[in-house]
């Protein structure tokens, strides 16, 4: 039996019995300890974040009246470089998800080689309810109050949930101000004329489908042709379908928060991004049947993308789904039971922590971008992105034969073992 690092009791908000997304990670990191094996010894660090901050973060309304909304930037480990994880806006958002999403980037970023930590931030707010002015109050007043733990040799956020290339550049304007210089390397996401990369909008889509190809080939299955359902259609969501849609597959169903359409014969992909950008829902495209948002997960499908919001597959539905692959486009879409069926099922599981890691790594090149204010050509982004994805998946394939575990624990054992390793060679302090 392998010492732990430490014997000290988890604080209560730490605990495996603590509901929510954290509770799901430390299920996940209990599963992978037995394959770590000396490096176990230092498990104990990947169970609590390395730094937790709450901040309060008050806003004058239009109407005057002052409201406050709680906001979180959690660091959960710094080994193998500075935090990295975006930013989300959501009235639902906690403190127990924040931490989750940010051990995941952990595990994310290891597992595709970048060379961050993980972190992740964000506010309990709607913002469908604050005006253009308000949401960038409620931007610059949570930057000025995170100022002092991010930077970009420190911790680095990105866009994520309702969170986009405008609020990373307020971000960005909000900690030059305040540090005196500007510092584009202190966000990634941002717009292309201020320090963006191009190839950033689309990244995480495209690294999900690259995956998603790597998957199918080792399952003699075609794209072409290949029925494939989407929840979500934002950013990852819309990219990923396009994706899919030029490759010939057929997008048969798309869920948003506004609803669910299908059509067997495949989804207008471009008619649907044009009725979002005209304002419309989802459900008003023509040639589309609406049904009943439970019953997107009986739709069959050879690739169901969930690309929208945490814990939507669960013990309830998982035994309805009836697709070959899974590509887990969101952070945190399935659950530890739920992923215990599926696999017993035979659906191929494309864990999240490596599917949708495309935006981290373009979002690793604009950083190295901005460094030497030397900018790259799309094609030269997309060819490395498309390399990085194809190359871990290869390795974490390979893990996943040798041990005989799933790509979700093959993925968390060729992390933990990169972010562990880098924790022994650093060594304890003091
Ligand atoms: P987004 O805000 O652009 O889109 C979210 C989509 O989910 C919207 O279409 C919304 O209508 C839909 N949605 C929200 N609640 C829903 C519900 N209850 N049922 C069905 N649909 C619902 O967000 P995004 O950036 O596309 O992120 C989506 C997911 O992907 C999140 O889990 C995020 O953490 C993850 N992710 C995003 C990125 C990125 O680069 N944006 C990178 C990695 C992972």
């Amino acid at each position: 039996m392998i010492p732990h690092e430490t014997q000290h009791a988890i604080p209560s908000y730490l605990s495996k019995d603590h509901i929510g997304a954290w509770g799901i990670f430390l299920q996940q990191v209990e599963r992978v300890t037995p394959y770590l094996g000396e490096l176990g010894y230092w498990v104990e660090s990947l169970k609590r974040p390395k730094r937790i901050l709450i901040v309060d973060v008050p806003i004058k309304m239009d109407n005057g009246t002052v409201v406050h909304y709680e906001g979180y930037r959690v660091q959960h480990n710094t080994s193998r470089g500075p935090g990295k994880g975006g930013v989300r806006f959501h009235q639902d958002v906690t403190l127990s998800e924040v931490m989750a999403l940010s051990a995941w980037m952990t595990v994310k970023n290891a597992a595709i080689g970048v060379p961050f930590g993980g972190a992740k931030g964000g506010v309990r707010c709607d913002p469908r309810d604050l005006s253009m002015a308000e949401l960038e109050r409620v931007t610059r007043r949570y930057t000025s109050e995170i100022g002092f733990i991010i930077g970009p040799d420190k911790d680095i956020p990105a866009p994520d949930v309702n969170t986009n290339e405008r609020i990373m550049a307020w971000m960005m304007d909000t900690y030059s101000v305040n540090q005196g210089r500007t510092s584009t390397g202190v966000v990634t996401g941002k717009p292309v004329s201020l320090g963006g990369s191009l190839g950033r909008h689309d990244a995480t889509g495209r690294g999900v489908f690259v995956v998603g190809r790597a998957a199918a080939e080792k399952l003699n299955l075609a794209i072409r042709g290949a029925r494939v359902c989407v929840q979500g259609f934002g950013n990852v969501g819309t990219s990923v379908a396009r994706c899919f849609h030029n490759a010939g597959a057929r997008i048969t169903t798309v869920q948003d928060v506004s609803g669910t359409i299908h059509n067997d014969r495949g989804l207008d992909i471009d008619a649907l991004v044009g009725l979002q950008a005209s304002g419309e829902p989802i459900t008003a495209l023509r040639e589309a049947e609406t049904i009943e948002n439970d019953n997107f997960w009986d739709v069959p499908s050879e690739f169901l993308i969930p690309a929208a919001l945490e814990q939507q597959i669960t013990e309830r539905n998982a035994g309805r789904i009836q697709t070959r692959i899974l590509l887990e486009g969101a952070n945190g879409p399935t659950t530890p039971e739920a992923d215990d069926i599926l696999n017993d099922r035979g659906v191929l599981v494309v864990p999240d922590v490596l599917a949708n890691a495309g935006g981290v790594t373009v979002s690793y090149f604009e950083w190295v971008q901005d460094f030497s204010s030397f900018f790259w050509s799309e094609e030269e982004i997309n060819r490395r992105l498309d390399g990085i994805m194809a190359d871990a998946f290869a390795t974490i394939w390979e893990t996943s034969r040798r041990e005989k575990v799933s790509l979700r624990t093959a993925t968390f054992i060729v992390a933990c073992k990169r972010v562990l390793e880098a924790r022994q060679l650093r060594g304890l302090y003091p």
